[in-house]
Order: C-alpha cells, then sequence, then structure tokens
C-alpha cells in the first residue's frame, strides 16, 4: 500500500468569495510500489499482446502493437511517484461535506463541481 500524504488546501466559490478548509488526499509511491505497478503494466500489455493472436487480420498490427508499447507503458508508469486520489471537505455553497474524486495527473489549482449542489468548485491552497 502506497503512503498517503494529506494537503490543506481551500474550496473556493465565486472566485474566492466564499471558501471553506479542504484536505487533499495524495499516494506516495515508494521505489518497491512503482516497479511492481510498472512490471503489472509490462505483463498487462504483454498478456495482451499475446490475447490478440487468434484474432484474424488484425494481429498483424496488435501483437506487435502491444508488446512495444509494454516496455513504453511500464516505464510512464515507473515514472509516476504520487497520484491524486481525491479532496474532502466541506462545499462552500451547499455547506455539505463532499468527497471529490480526482484524477492521479490532476493538481492544484483545480476547478471542479460539487457532487451535491453541482456549482462549480476552485480547489486550491
Ligand atoms: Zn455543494
Amino acid at each position: 500500500m502506497p503512503a498517503v500524504r494529506i494537503d490543506a488546501i481551500h474550496f473556493y466559490h465565486n472566485g474566492g468569495e466564499k471558501n471553506t478548509e479542504a484536505e487533499l488526499y495524495i499516494s506516495i509511491y515508494n521505489e518497491k510500489e512503482r516497479l511492481k505497478r510498472a512490471m503489472m503494466r509490462l505483463g498487462l500489455f504483454w498478456l495482451l499482446s499475446l490475447g490478440s493472436i487468434p484474432i484474424i487480420f488484425a494481429h498483424w498490427v496488435l501483437v506487435p502493437g502491444f508488446f512495444i508499447a509494454g516496455p513504453i507503458a511500464a516505464i510512464m508508469t515507473y515514472r509516476v511517484k504520487q497520484a491524486t486520489n481525491h479532496a474532502s471537505g466541506r462545499c462552500p455553497c451547499c455547506e455539505q461535506q463532499v468527497v471529490i474524486n480526482l484524477e492521479p495527473k490532476d493538481s492544484i489549482p483545480s476547478w471542479t463541481y460539487c457532487p451535491q449542489c453541482k456549482q462549480s468548485i476552485h480547489l486550491d491552497h
């Protein structure tokens, strides 16, 4: 399991007119976890390469494509040292406790919508 770092951030609404305190959860991958994730990605792509063999005609492209893409995807995965998980806090609009799921590559500042009231929220320090 990766270590989780919690950063203090704020949810802003309406250009900072309203704001609330929130927490940003970030997974931190150590050397061993990064290598494990990279090997799993390589295994997946090479499995897809093997699985593409019975597909008539398309296998001429899919088999070498997945085989070559495997190491490239593994290197890209290995370089990922941290991933953003989610942000948690009270919405500045509806005052409800919300959890906002974020993409691993998302960074702060970020703009999104409240899952409860659908108002725009600006995530920043
Ligand atoms: Zn809301």
